[in-house]
Order: C-alpha cells, then structure tokens, then sequence
C-alpha cells in the first residue's frame, strides 16, 4: 500500500494514509457525505424472479450520480432477518447461534467483533465470544473450532482475521466445519463457488453484499460487462464468481495489470476493493457505469477532531460526476457485510434444522 496518497480528489494536497489498525472505532467517523433525498421509501420490485424492497438510490445535490445508500438497504434486511428469527423462534423454538473467536488484542478487530456481537444481538441471534490470547496454539484455537462445530445451538463459526503471525490461517479455516463456514472462506466453499454446477454452502459476506445492493437498486447485471479491481480471496475473487454467476462478463484488474484505465473504462460495473485510496478516478469510469466501493482507507484529516478520516479506493468526487450510480464510503458496502453474515447465519440455522 502507498505511504502517501491524495485524501481528496479534489485537493492537490497530498495527505498520509494510516494503517488500519491504528483506528480505534470506525463508527464514529465523520465524512463529508452527499445529501440524501428519499433514502427509505420502500418501492418493491420484481427482480431475478423474486420480489424484492427496492430502496431508490438518492440523488445527490452537486452530482449526476445517485447514491446507493448501504445503510438503508443494509437496515432493510436485518429488519427481515429480524422477522424470519422471530418466525422460527416460534414455530420451532430455535434461535440462531454465532460463535466468534478472537485471537489477540488489535483494535480494528475488537471492533468488529464488538459490532457484529451488537448486530447479533439486534436481530435476535445468540452470539458466543472467545477472546485468546495473542501468543496461544493453533492447536488451542482449532480446539475452540471443534467445540463449536459440535455444538447443535451454534450454527455459524467466525474466526475473525487476521491471525498472529505465528499461526497458520489455513489449518485454521479449514478447521471450520463447511456447514457452519458463515465467512464462506473455506476452500469447499470457494471451490463451488467457482464452479458450475455446484452451490456453495456460503458465500464471503463482503463480496454477497455488493451483489445484494446491486439487485436491490434495480441494477441488471446479466450480459453486462464488470471489472473488478482487486483480487484477495475475502473479496475481490469471489467478487468476481459472483458476478460470473450472475452472467457478466468479467475482467480482474490488479496490481500488476498494464494501464488499468483503459480495461475500467469499457465496464458498465466496477466493484474496487484494492486498499489504495482514490485510486479510482472519473476519467477511468464509463459514463453512466455503476461504482460499487469496497475500500476503506483511514487517511490524515486536520480537520476532522480524530485527525483522519476514511475514504474508498474510487475518488468519490470526481466519479460522482460521471457514473450512473455509486456506493459511499463509510455508508456503502460496509454495513451490508455485516447484515450478510447476520443472513448466513440464519440461513444456516434454517438449514441445519430444516425450516423453511
Ligand atoms: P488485499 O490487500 O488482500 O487485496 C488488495 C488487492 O488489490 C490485491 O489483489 C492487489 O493486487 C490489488 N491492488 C493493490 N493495489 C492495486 C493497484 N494499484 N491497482 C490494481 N489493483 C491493486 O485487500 P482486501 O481485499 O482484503 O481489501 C481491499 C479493501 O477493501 C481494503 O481497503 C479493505 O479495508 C476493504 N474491505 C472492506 C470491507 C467492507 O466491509 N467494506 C471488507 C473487507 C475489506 P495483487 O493481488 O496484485 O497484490
């Protein structure tokens, strides 16, 4: 990742990017954020055969594009996970169980897990929490693993990432019994995701929730042409899958790709998810594409009291102008990764107890 970088596209001042996990909580983050007009009014739509609440995405007062609002549609559906929880409570009197291993004391990751333990909470799902210590065995964490797997009231297993450095994350993944593999990162999982024929158990939350807002905003993606920037196995490759899936025709940019402007530019949807803030401008975005953002980079701001803020890996300001559609950063993808694992879990619960 570059040590500096343009916080703002619109600056010529070149502000220095933070590592992640120097970041205590990402919630309380300022951004200098579009105006939203009609965020929540519902318009349900027939798409892919199913119906769906349609959220309109919202204009915003400078830009021609209009803003696909995470927050709204990530709300949406934990509220009808809320419902479907509440339903098979009472017809079978399961709740849905998530167990979270945390191993060591980074910040970021403390916050995540405090938040998807929140998240749990608000849709009615019990959470179980295991904190380790930074200098534990893999063994005792696998141990953890083989608990949880065989226990009936958990139905989706989290080993929240990264590891220390000392353990290896393969043993660790694969260690997670398949059907409680809510991350989707075991190689089962992947591997059928690939290929045809074949239904993964789970697909990885992040990647799922691009798809899910790109239904959700009335945006066809069957024959369309996608780039996807980025390549890592949480969320650019299964990104790409996905949209394979769903019949577009794909092409992956990264970082070794020669003059990656010109291959963005013939893409109707372009999903970034490299770690590089703004590095996405509006001249490499075809008029009228959709811009989903999956970066999210601390940046130093003065201005802002904490001294940094985030920002996405596409310059907002300038692809704004040009897109047809574009996700926010913070308020875009982020909160549907988490309303995804919530929808995983339950859809594991549902399967395990074979509850329709
Ligand atoms: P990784 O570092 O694992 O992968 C980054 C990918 O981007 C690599 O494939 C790399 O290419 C590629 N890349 C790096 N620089 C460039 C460049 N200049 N041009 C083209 N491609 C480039 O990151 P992750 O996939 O884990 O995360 C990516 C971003 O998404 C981060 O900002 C992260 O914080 C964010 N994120 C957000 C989530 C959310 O919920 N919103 C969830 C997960 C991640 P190569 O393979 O050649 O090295």
């Amino acid at each position: 990742m570059a040590s500096t970088i343009l916080s703002d596209c619109s600056s010529s001042s070149a502000a220095r990017i933070l590592p992640f996990h120097m970041i205590r909580s990402t919630n309380a983050l300022r951004f200098r954020c579009s105006v939203f007009l009609h965020p929540k009014t519902p318009n349900p739509r027939q798409i892919h055969g199913k119906s769906l609440a349609f959220t309109p995405v919202a204009m915003t007062t400078e830009t021609s594009a209009k803003v696909i609002d995470g927050k709204s549609i990530a709300k949406q559906i934990r509220d009808e996970i809320t419902s479907e929880i509440s339903r098979m409570k009472d017809e079978i009197g399961i709740v849905p169980g998530l167990a979270v291993i945390l191993v060591g004391t980074r910040k970021d990751s403390q916050t995540y897990v405090r938040n998807k333990k929140k998240a749990c909470e608000a849709v009615g799902i019990t959470s179980h929490e295991v904190n380790l210590q930074e200098d534990c065995t893999e063994e005792e964490v696998i141990k953890y693993i083989s608990g949880f797997n065989n226990d009936p009231s958990v139905h989706g297993i989290l080993v929240q990432l990264p590891l220390p450095r000392h353990m290896n994350e393969q043993n660790i993944l694969n260690a997670v019994n398949i059907e409680k593999d809510v991350d989707g990162f075991h190689p089962l999982n992947i591997g059928r995701l690939a290929m045809q024929g074949r239904e993964p158990l789970f697909v990885p939350c992040t990647p799922k929730g691009c798809i899910e807002l790109l239904h959700r905003s009335g945006i066809d993606i069957k024959g369309k042409r996608a780039v996807v920037i980025g390549r890592s196995n949480i969320v650019g490759m299964p990104a790409a899958l996905l949209l394979q899936r769903q019949n577009a025709t794909i092409t992956i940019v990264h970082s070794s790709t020669k003059n990656p402007e010109e291959i963005i530019r013939q893409a109707d949807i372009v999903i970034s998810a490299t770690g590089v803030a703004n590095l996405v401008r509006g001249s490499w975005i075809k008029p009228g594409a959709v811009v989903i953002d999956v970066g999210i980079n601390p940046v130093d701001d003065p201005e802002s009291p904490r001294g940094y803020r985030l920002v996405g890996d596409v310059c907002y300001e300038e692809v704004a102008k040009i897109a047809s559609a574009v996700t926010p950063v913070p308020g875009g993808v982020g909160p549907m990764t988490i309303a995804m694992l919530l929808s995983n879990t339950l859809e594991s619960a549902k399967r395990l107890h074979n509850f329709k």
